[in-house]
């Protein structure tokens, strides 16, 4: 009885670090995560507030991010405006989170905000983002961050085109563009 007991216990721990090298193993490769997340102000169904499916230490964010994308991703700072990477880019592709990998705007809903940082209308899917209430610099904003690694990626205004009348405005170094040659499978 008492082996029986001790193997389950085993079994159940080999599950839980198995799980755990898992979602390490899925994070280095950048796999895309398809864990639901609400909207309004909640990380996750799943997880405590604040919490994210991707979890480095901040030494480990160091090694694997610029200072840039350190100091935007994970300090929420902000990029200058117009001189950033993705402001006048035009070309057909997605948007993914330069720091997990995570999808987050596609270039069917960027347009020209004049705000001198990359502009969509709305993200690829509202579960990749997540909104947080930001009221930093004497301001009321709402924060987008990336909802599977908490990564800082800017604000969302209700200044935008129709037919949300949202204006997404991302920071260029807290994303990286992949052209749609090499992502066939995404439309
Ligand atoms: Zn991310």
């Amino acid at each position: 009885m008492k082996k029986t007991v001790l193997f389950t216990f085993s079994l159940s721990l080999l599950f839980i670090v198995s799980s755990a090298k898992y979602s390490n193993h899925a994070d280095a490769n950048s796999h895309i995560n398809h864990e639901t997340h609400t909207m309004k102000f909640a990380s996750s169904d799943t997880l405590p507030a604040g919490e994210y499916p991707v979890k480095k230490t901040e030494a480990e964010w160091k090694q694997i991010l610029t200072s840039e994308q350190y100091r935007i991703l994970r300090k929420g700072g902000t990029e200058l405006p117009y001189v950033n990477k993705y402001n006048d880019n035009k070309e057909a592709g997605l948007y993914v989170c330069a720091g997990c990998g995570q999808r987050l705007y596609s270039s069917d809903h960027k347009y020209k905000s004049g705000s001198g940082w990359p502009s969509f209308w709305r993200p690829l899917d509202e579960k990749f983002v997540e909104e947080k209430e930001d009221n930093s610099w004497f301001m009321k904003r709402v924060e987008i961050v990336c909802s599977n690694c908490g990564g800082h990626l800017g604000h969302v205004f209700d200044d935008g085109p129709e037919p949300t009348g949202l204006r997404y405005c991302m920071n260029s170094a807290a994303m990286k563009f992949v052209p749609k040659e090499e992502n066939s499978s995404d439309k």
